[in-house]
């Protein structure tokens, strides 16, 4: 099905302060996205973890988005002053980021459970692809970091082969990886990877590097 709403012609045309209104966003702009966020719970917690920077959440489903937004009023009417760092944007992520996100804009990228489209004729919704790759990389900064987790082995070693084999992305040396902040974070604070953990399930989580642009070396 195809899906009818507002996105921008460009970043320079969206309105963040709908977003943050109590951020100054004519200095500041959104570091970290959370891809297919679902109902929220990375954004809580990197709220917290980042203060000083903003964090948004992308997802598709108006329901899902709803939900998150009226969470984060919440915690905003309840703690005066904090979670003024995250929100959530309504968007088809496979087709928009770039009209939110200028060129070199973002610091992280997480892609936390995505839905694992079993079937051969599905893949092409994966939201990890090379074309889809290319995007995000232009998104990143250099030196960004990209996390990706699922309870599908079959979708991480799907993920992992497309990042690796990607020439703007390098795999994060393991000691760095194992000490990064996001690590809990990803792998148990969203709504899925507690789920996972209810059933005793396994999960397979990686991280890698927005390489500097190798033609620009
Ligand atoms: N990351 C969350 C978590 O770990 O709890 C949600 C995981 S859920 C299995 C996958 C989410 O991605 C769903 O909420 C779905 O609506 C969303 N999604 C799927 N395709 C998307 C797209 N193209 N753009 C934005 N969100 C998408």
């Amino acid at each position: 099905s195809d899906y009818n709403f507002y996105y921008p012609t460009g970043p320079e045309s969206y309105d963040w302060t709908k977003n943050y209104p109590q951020q100054p966003m004519n200095e500041k702009k959104v570091e970290i996205a959370d891809v297919g966020c679902g109902y929220g719970g990375l954004l809580i917690s990197l709220s917290s973890l980042f203060p000083e920077r903003l964090s948004v959440g992308m997802e598709l489903r108006d329901k899902v988005v709803q939900y998150v937004e009226e969470r984060i009023d919440k915690l905003r009417e309840k703690h005066i002053g904090q979670f003024q760092n995250i929100s959530v944007i309504r968007t088809n992520a496979m087709k928009y980021l770039p009209n939110y996100f200028e060129k070199g804009q973002l610091q992280k990228i997480f892609f936390l459970f995505p839905d694992p489209h079993f079937k051969k004729a599905t893949h092409k919704r994966r939201i990890i692809s090379p074309t889809l790759l290319s995007e995000y990389a232009y998104i990143l900064a250099p030196g960004a970091f990209a996390y990706f987790i699922s309870d599908v082995e079959e979708l991480y070693l799907w993920m992992f082969e497309h990042f690796k084999n990607h020439p703007l992305f390098e795999q994060v040396e393991r000691n760095i990886a194992e000490n990064d902040s996001c690590i809990p974070l990803i792998v148990n604070s969203t709504e899925e990877g507690r789920k996972v953990n209810r059933i005793d399930g396994k999960k397979w989580f990686a991280v890698f590097r927005r390489i500097t642009d190798p033609t620009k070396k």
